[in-house]
């Protein structure tokens, strides 16, 4: 019953319903991988289980990449192990809203094609980034939205959990001034393969305090993500409404290209100037592979592995 409903779901689109064979990559020597979990107010928001399961993915996922794997498939991997982490501000552990209930947001964006696929505002996804992967390789859409987005995503094959009040809720709201339990986080992930293809994805359960309904930059193509083989990849962290007022990962894109600038210069740009201080960070990353890990917050939990060494995690400066 469900494979039927897949097909005519599929069908309906005018898509086909067939996955793309694995490709794999081996025609270039370096690769790059960069993860962030959120930026950072205050130092007890994290510690040594982030820095552990963020060693741990940089580690499988430049074994990936060094046998061949494809950005797009270790940013997906990378992002749903984050998110059934629970202890990060995405999937499992996501923050609930001002009516105590959860509701997710995330974006996927392929940097060899520009395809993109995102979801916002769900309650019962079990992995906001496969969903966002669903939407991207079996629809000719870019976002789905609530309820009616959700029962299509799950018609194409999305998992969605049984029991979200008890799955996800993993804070409670508290006091602004209560500085124990984060108020906010995400997660993100940006690659280089060994095809020189770039991808990048972003996953968060949003604001404590954010009402219900409201819609961040993460599944906002060009606000909280963005790729494209020709310029770089970018996923964001910080006040979502400052981003896509600024469409700061497009812009960081946009600055090397129309500017010339480097992706250093172009990301000390965006988070220097085009935003304030305390609205947030980015992970970036240019065709060849080279990062940036900036932010105007307290901190970011972030990391990086490549293929010339370097192998690091870092949480407080
Ligand atoms: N950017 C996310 C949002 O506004 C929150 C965060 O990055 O912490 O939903």
């Amino acid at each position: 019953m469900k494979a039927i409903h897949n097909l005519l779901a599929a069908l309906a689109l005018g898509i086909a319903a067939l996955p793309a064979a694995a490709e794999t990559c081996d025609s270039n020597e370096a690769f790059t991988l960069v993860l962030h979990g959120g930026f950072l107010d205050y130092e007890e928001e994290v510690g040594p289980p982030h820095r552990a399961l963020f060693r741990k993915l940089l580690k499988s996922g430049r074994e990936q990449l060094a046998s061949g794997g494809s950005a797009l498939d270790i940013v997906v991997d990378s992002i749903a192990a984050l998110e059934d982490s629970g202890i990060l501000d995405a999937g499992k552990g996501s923050i609930v809203n001002t009516a105590g209930f959860t509701e997710t947001d995330a974006s996927l964006m392929d940097g060899r094609s520009g395809r993109s696929g995102a979801v916002a505002a769900m309650q019962r996804l079990k992995n906001p980034i496969k969903a966002s992967r669903l939407v991207m390789d079996k629809t000719e859409h870019v976002l789905f939205a609530g309820t009616n987005g959700e029962q299509t995503l799950a018609g194409l094959g999305a998992e969605l959990v049984k029991d979200p009040a008890s799955y996800f809720q993993k804070y409670t709201p508290q006091p602004t001034d209560e500085p124990t339990k984060p108020k906010h986080g995400t997660v993100g992930a940006a690659a280089l393969d060994r095809c020189g293809n770039l991808a990048a994805g972003t996953s968060t359960g949003g604001w404590r305090d954010k009402l219900p309904g409201r819609v961040g930059d993460s599944p906002i193509i060009g606000a909280g993500t963005y790729a494209d083989n020709r310029r770089c990849a970018v996923s964001g962290t910080g006040v979502g409404e400052e981003y896509i007022r600024h469409s700061v990962a497009y812009a960081i894109g946009a600055l090397m290209e129309y500017q010339g600038l480097s992706l250093a210069a172009a990301v000390d740009r965006v988070i220097d100037e085009t935003l304030k201080p305390g609205d947030g960070g980015v992970i970036a990353m240019d065709p060849q592979g080279r990062i940036a890990m900036r932010y105007n917050t307290p901190s970011m939990l972030r990391g990086a592995a490549d293929s010339s060494g370097r192998f690091e995690v870092k949480i407080w400066d």
